[in-house]
């Protein structure tokens, strides 16, 4: 299977960065091929502007879903986003690796979704290509993430609120709204107090579900 980790954490010792290269390394030994776009190495833009589109249908006004599905049609988005669109049509499984921030994932993350996602090539939503007929069909996507609180203020009872309700806005209206096929997202809480033996379980753990990958 070809899989890209799409990392966003900007410390090359912490946490998720471990959980990154752990998984590029237990899914090439399980014979899979990976790819990285580790977001905050890269420097990537995070702010969806004009300058995504090397050429304009519009010049006096920036309708976004129409310049997107111009410059994706004739290959004129920008060199970055290109670059990561091929990454995701190569890609049979997508992994979101990142640390919980507010209670949703880091800004460059949502910027990549806001430039990379591009109407034209996860979705047409002229036509209905969304959700069971997302363009992205057929393809599979695995969140992976940090909490810093406990998993029991995380739930419906609890005083955060649910994390699943949180996450909705990835798992479903942006995951399954392109079509991926979401596995169970991979979890780690209390993530900032963890002792080594800690990391060393929740690793085996996260090895597992990498393991059933298929
Ligand atoms: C802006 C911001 C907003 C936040 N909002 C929320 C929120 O809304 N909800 C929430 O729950 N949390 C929140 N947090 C906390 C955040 O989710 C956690 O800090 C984060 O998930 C921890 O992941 P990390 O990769 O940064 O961990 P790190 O800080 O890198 O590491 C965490 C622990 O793991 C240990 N560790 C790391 N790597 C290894 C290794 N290889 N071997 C052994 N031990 C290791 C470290 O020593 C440390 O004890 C927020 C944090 C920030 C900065």
């Amino acid at each position: 299977m070809n899989v890209l980790i799409i990392y966003a954490h900007p410390e090359p010792k912490s946490l998720n960065r471990t959980l990154k290269d752990f998984a590029v390394d237990v899914l090439e030994r399980e014979g899979h091929s990976v790819k990285v776009s580790d977001l905050y190495a890269m420097n990537f833009k995070c702010a969806l502007d004009g300058d995504d589109f090397l050429e304009r249908v519009d010049k006096e006004k920036l309708v976004i879903p129409k310049e997107q599905m111009n410059a994706y049609d004739k290959g004129t988005l920008s060199q970055d986003i290109t670059e990561e669109i091929d990454k995701i049509k190569w890609a049979d499984l997508l992994i979101f690796q990142f640390p919980i921030w507010w209670s949703s994932y880091p800004a460059i993350l949502k910027g990549w979704f806001d430039r990379v996602f591009v109407q034209g090539f996860v979705v047409n939503l002229y036509d209905g290509a969304l959700y069971d007929k997302g363009l992205l069909s057929g393809k599979k996507a695995l969140i992976s993430v940090t909490a810093g609180s406990p998993r029991e203020l995380y739930t419906r009872n609890g005083i955060n609120g649910d994390i699943e309700v949180h996450l909705m806005t990835l798992w479903h209206t942006t995951l399954e709204f392109t079509g991926l096929e979401n596995m169970d997202i991979f979890y780690i809480f209390n993530a900032a107090m963890l002792t080594e033996d800690k990391v060393k379980s929740e690793l085996e753990r996260y090895e597992k579900v990498l393991k059933s990958i298929s």
